[in-house]
């Protein structure tokens, strides 16, 4: 019987094959994507419907990954040392984002998270006495202990004229956190801390009516509302994904326009500082021609803001 070699027939069918195939079916769309360690290759689809999708090589997608990773912490790092200073107590020299077109994409991590041990909030973010009240004010007791809401940096510890004894903690994110009217400061200038480290004591030193923690959180030097990211009441993070836009600095804006009262008949300092929202005593700072005993005239403009 005569032995036929079924090798050469074999290697010829495929490679008519693949040609017909080739010929017949030709790439209509192609694509790299990188969608996760373990999914990223090559999508093909052929003229006639199919789709195939070849992963690529281990050291390719080892490379891509780390590419991004190391160009994301460098970003990172760009805005946790912009502008670093243990000695200014604002140091980004007078940013002011409520005039600012784009938005701030920043992470928050809720594993990086300590809250207070205050659940309770008894002065909001907003307008106070004629000012702003640029953070919240919340229940914290002479020598309680105090301790950073996130990791980061310690960037500022003194004592400052309002704010008593305050800790400024810069994160990696950029944000900082403001904790004012300490007892007692227990960090030190470039002290690295993870989230729930003491940081200092609570008291009532500074402008502070009472014992209590008043807690701002800036981007930039610029407050925005603690609460856009806190649930204070239920000790949560409130978000992942903080976007902040000109509208979380509008307060800004409101507290530089001048603003004026005509006197009516009957008006008195007491009823325009009510009105306005505002002090007597900011009152007459702003305008030194009267005193607390001045006779109000009718049509008088008053600044009140
Ligand atoms: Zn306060």
């Amino acid at each position: 019987m005569k032995k036929i070699n079924l090798i050469p027939l074999l290697l010829l069918s495929i490679f008519s094959f693949s040609k017909l195939f080739s010929q017949e079916h030709k790439v209509v769309f192609s694509k790299k994507i990188f969608i996760a360690e373990d999914l990223s290759g090559t999508i093909k689809l052929y003229d006639n419907g199919v789709p195939t999708f070849t992963p690529f090589d281990k050291v390719v997608i080892t490379e891509y990954f780390d590419s991004i990773k190391s160009k994301y912490m460098l970003d990172t790092m760009k805005i946790f040392n912009e502008c670093w200073s243990t000695s200014k107590l604002y140091p980004y020299k007078g940013i002011d984002l409520s005039t600012m077109k784009d938005s701030i994409y920043l992470s928050l991590d809720s594993n990086d998270f300590y809250c207070s041990p205050s659940d309770y909030c008894y002065s909001p973010f907003g307008p106070r006495r004629g000012r702003q009240h640029k953070g919240i004010d919340t229940d914290l007791d002479i020598g309680d202990t105090l301790r950073t809401m996130f990791s980061g940096k310690v960037r500022y510890t003194n004592y400052v004229k309002g704010f008593g004894n305050l800790v400024i903690i810069r994160h990696l994110n950029g944000l900082e956190t403001y904790y004012a009217h300490l007892d007692k400061i227990l960090v030190v200038p470039n002290q690295s801390l993870s989230a729930g480290e003491v940081i200092g004591l609570g008291g009532e030193t500074g402008n502070a009516l009472g014992p209590h923690l008043h807690f701002e959180v800036r981007y930039k030097d610029n407050a925005f509302n603690p609460e856009k990211i806190i649930d204070v009441k239920n000790q949560k993070l409130k978000l992942t994904e903080l976007i902040l836009t000109s509208k979380d600095f509008e307060w800004k804006k409101q507290w530089r326009e001048r603003k004026y009262h005509k006197v009516k008949s009957g008006d008195t300092l007491s009823h325009i500082s009510k009105k306005y929202n505002t002090s007597t005593k900011t009152i007459l700072k702003l305008n030194k021609n009267l005193s607390i005993n001045s006779i109000l005239q009718i049509g008088q403009k008053i600044r009140v803001r």
